[in-house]
């Protein structure tokens, strides 16, 4: 059985003063949480390293990665430089990088390797579009973004990751899969990575807030979440961490 986590990705949003705010916000929250995951830009995480120094339990991460090792590549960020500023995680193939930044399955299973290679654990996004639901394509897509990474680095290694379903359509658009919709899916993956898998921290991310948030953790095979619209203010989403302990 999977621990249940929840992850925050805060995106493109604040300063390096204020991430570190809402880390220092993060870490007073007392009691019981769920493993809990802050993902900062780029330029925000030394900020939240040093907020979170004496709180080991929040993990941080970034999220992208280069591809590459290291070399003349302007403006990209190694897995090498990442683990060496205090990340253990990183996005790898979110819908927002593979819509504007046009990172396909080869490339996102490429992130995938390098991640893994630097020590960091990705954290895969995948997910369908609109059209594809519409289509009635939903599993092939997973598949597809599976199986390419699979290809690269192994099952096992796929099995070590995080597993984000992050249905393209419900991304920072206000709708939800519906609880049912991402079991299905949930459980799809589940059997696509095997006995391997069954440890393996599946989250679903797609404008989860407090009002959603019980009925899809209690899905057999949602772990937890990835949040971003609702990771940016600490109350709501402690709320969201302390729904998915209670979860039924
Ligand atoms: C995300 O950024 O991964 C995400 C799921 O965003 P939101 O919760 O705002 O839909």
């Amino acid at each position: 059985m999977a621990k249940p986590l929840l992850a925050g990705n805060w995106k493109m949003h604040g300063t390096a003063t204020s991430a570190a705010k809402l880390a220092s916000q993060l870490a007073d929250y007392t009691g019981e949480k769920p493993e809990i995951m802050v993902f900062p830009s780029f330029v925000s995480i030394p900020a939240v390293v040093a907020a979170l120094s004496e709180h080991s339990e929040i993990a941080i991460g970034a999220q992208n990665i280069s591809h590459h090792t290291e070399g003349a590549y302007t403006g990209e960020v190694s897995g090498q430089m990442l683990a060496g500023t205090g990340c253990s995680h990183v996005l790898v193939g979110h819908s927002e990088r593979r819509t504007y930044n046009a990172e396909n399955n080869e490339l996102v299973a490429e992130k995938f390797a390098a991640a893994q290679a630097s020590g960091l654990t990705p954290i895969l996004c995948i997910g369908e579009t609109l059209q594809q639901r519409q289509d009635r394509l939903q599993l092939q897509v997973i598949k597809a973004q599976i199986a390419a990474v699979i290809e690269k680095v192994g099952l096992q290694n796929v099995c070590n990751a995080i597993i984000a379903y992050e249905p393209v359509w419900a991304v920072g658009t206000g709708e939800t899969a519906t609880p049912e919709q991402a079991q299905q899916v949930h459980s799809f993956i589940r059997a696509e990575l095997g006995e391997q898998g069954e440890d393996t921290q599946l989250l679903y991310g797609g404008s989860i807030n407090a009002d959603n948030a019980a009925a899809l953790f209690a899905q057999p095979d949602i772990d937890g979440g990835l949040v971003g619209g609702a990771s940016l203010e600490a109350e709501h989403f402690m709320n969201i961490a302390q729904q998915l302990i209670e979860r039924k």
